[in-house]
C-alpha cells in the first residue's frame, strides 16, 4: 500500500512538473514580439497557477493584472466554491478574506448558511477567454444569491447546479424566492469599509430601498446593472500596498441612497431599449487587447515562470 502510495505521488509530482514545464516552454517559445501579437486574453486564460511576487492588484479592474494571487479555498466553514473547472477562485488577500469574513459574519448573524461563490479572478487576473468585463485584478468576485446547502457539494454538482433567479423580470423581485437574508447578506456586504460598490440587478435595488430602514447609507454602495439577477458582484477598494492600482469613482448618489432619481432611471425603458442598428456596412472588428493595452507590470506578472 505505502508503495503504491510512494508511486502514485511521484506520478503526480511528475505530472505536475511535465505540466509547469509545458507552461514555461509555451511562453518561453514565444519571442517577446509573438508575445505582444498573442491575445493577452490567451496569455492569461493558459496560466494555471498564480505568478510568485508580493500580492499586488495592477492596473484597473477591467484593464489590468494580479501579482501573487491566493486562492479561496474550495470549501470553508461557511462557504463553498461553485465552477471549480474555471479555475477562477483566485484574488488579492484582501479580496479572499473579505469573502471568508463575509461567509461567517452571515452566517452568524443573518440566517445565511453559507456562500456560493462564482467567479473571483484567474491565478494572474487579465483578461479572461470567456466572461466578465471586469475580474481583472483580483478584487472583484460574484456571489450567488443562493444558500449553500448543509452538505459538501460534489465536484460534479458544483458545474451542473443552477442557481435561482431571484427576480420575475427587470421590475420585479420574486417573492417567492427573495427572503429578508438576502437583504441582510447584502446589507452586511456594504456596510464593510473596504467594499467600493456592488452590483445587482435593478429589482433587488429596489426592494432593498423599500426595506432597509434606519441609517441607510449603505445602500448608496449598492449599483443596480443588468446581468445580475442570480448573483451579485462585490468589488473592493485597492487595498494598501497595490500602488499602481486604480480606484473607480465613489458612487455619491444626489439622494444619498440612489432610491430616487437613478433608480427610477432603471425602473423605466430607457436602459432595456435595444439600441438602433446604425445603417451602413458593419464597423471593422477591434484587434484584441494585447500585452502593450494592459499596465507594464503585466508582463512580469504573465511571462513569471
Ligand atoms: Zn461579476
Amino acid at each position: 500500500m505505502k508503495n503504491i502510495l510512494i508511486v502514485v505521488g511521484l506520478l503526480t509530482t511528475l505530472f505536475a512538473a511535465s505540466v509547469s514545464a509545458q507552461n514555461s516552454t509555451n511562453l518561453a517559445a514565444l519571442a517577446a514580439s509573438a508575445i505582444d501579437k498573442t491575445p493577452a486574453k490567451q496569455l492569461f486564460g493558459e496560466q494555471k497557477t498564480p505568478a510568485a511576487m508580493p500580492s499586488k492588484a495592477i492596473g484597473t479592474y477591467a484593464r489590468g493584472c494580479l501579482a501573487g494571487a491566493v486562492s479561496l479555498p474550495v470549501n470553508g466553514p461557511a462557504w463553498q466554491v461553485m465552477r471549480l473547472s474555471r479555475n477562477r477562485n483566485w484574488g488579492h488577500p484582501a479580496m479572499i478574506s473579505l469573502l471568508e469574513r463575509l461567509a461567517v459574519d452571515a452566517k452568524k448573524y443573518d440566517g445565511w448558511n453559507g456562500l456560493m461563490v462564482g467567479d473571483i479572478a484567474q491565478p494572474r487576473g487579465g483578461p479572461m477567454l470567456s466572461g466578465h468585463a471586469s475580474h481583472q485584478i483580483g478584487l472583484d468576485a460574484d456571489v450567488w444569491l443562493m444558500q449553500m446547502p448543509d452538505r459538501t457539494l460534489t465536484a460534479q454538482e458544483r458545474e451542473k447546479i443552477s442557481p435561482k433567479i431571484v427576480v420575475k423580470n427587470h421590475r420585479q423581485i420574486d417573492p417567492k424566492v427573495w427572503t429578508e437574508a438576502h437583504a441582510k447578506l447584502l446589507k452586511r456586504a456594504a456596510s464593510y469599509p473596504e467594499v467600493a460598490r456592488i452590483f445587482v440587478h435593478p429589482p433587488i435595488k429596489a426592494e432593498l430601498c423599500r426595506w432597509a430602514t434606519g441609517d441607510r447609507s449603505w445602500l448608496a454602495k449598492i449599483r443596480p446593472y443588468f446581468g445580475h439577477n442570480y448573483h451579485f458582484h462585490i468589488r473592493i477598494k485597492c487595498p494598501e500596498g497595490s500602488t499602481s492600482c486604480k480606484n473607480q469613482w465613489t458612487p455619491k448618489p444626489k439622494d444619498g441612497t440612489g432610491c430616487g432619481e437613478e433608480l427610477a432611471w432603471w425602473m423605466g425603458d430607457k436602459p432595456w431599449v435595444p439600441p438602433k442598428k446604425p445603417s451602413g456596412p458593419p464597423p471593422k472588428p477591434r484587434p484584441p487587447l494585447t500585452l502593450t493595452g494592459l499596465p507594464a507590470e503585466c508582463r512580469a506578472v504573465v511571462t513569471q515562470k
